[in-house]
């Protein structure tokens, strides 16, 4: 029996699918769910999540969120999530630079927690745009 999968992000659904196993990344670490997990709510840091599925990995980068899992249906509640394929590179480095260049700012109106959250979040997007293309993973459909 797999586990089901739903992604959420700004109360949107992203994805539902069936998996055999999730590779999230917590704000404690990564973590891989299979099927007769035990139930966990966790929270999310921003990162990738993996979903295997046979052959297939359906990849995609979390802006952070939660997690649950009970009676092998894992739910992800995102603050934001794509898929590898969709994250628009180039998006993702102005948002890169920008927030790296706000942090140089020694002054105090940068808001450093908000810059910095910025820019997990973007390389987060460039790291799943990277192992998308370097592990050729397939598309989630
Ligand atoms: P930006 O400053 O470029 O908007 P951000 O990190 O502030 O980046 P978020 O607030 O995390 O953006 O996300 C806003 C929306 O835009 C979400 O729906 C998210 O999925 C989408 N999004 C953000 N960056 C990208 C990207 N590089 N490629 C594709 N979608 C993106």
């Amino acid at each position: 029996m797999p586990l089901h999968v739903e992604i959420i992000a700004a109360e949107q659904p992203i994805l539902t699918t069936d998996a055999e196993v999730v590779v999230a990344t917590t704000v404690s670490g990564q973590i891989s769910v299979l099927p007769q997990h035990e139930p966990l709510l966790t929270l999310l840091a921003p990162g990738e999540l993996r979903l295997g599925r046979g052959a297939n990995e359906v990849l995609l980068a979390l802006a952070g969120g939660y997690l649950e899992v009970r009676d092998d249906h894992v739910t992800i509640l995102a603050d934001a999530a794509e898929r590898a394929e969709d994250i628009d590179m180039a998006r993702a480095e102005r948002a890169r630079d920008r927030a790296t260049a706000r942090l140089r700012e020694s002054q105090s109106s940068v808001d450093v927690a908000r810059a910095s959250a910025a820019l997990a979040r973007a390389i987060s997007r460039l790291k799943a745009v990277d192992q998308f293309r370097s592990r050729g993973v397939t598309r989630a459909r």
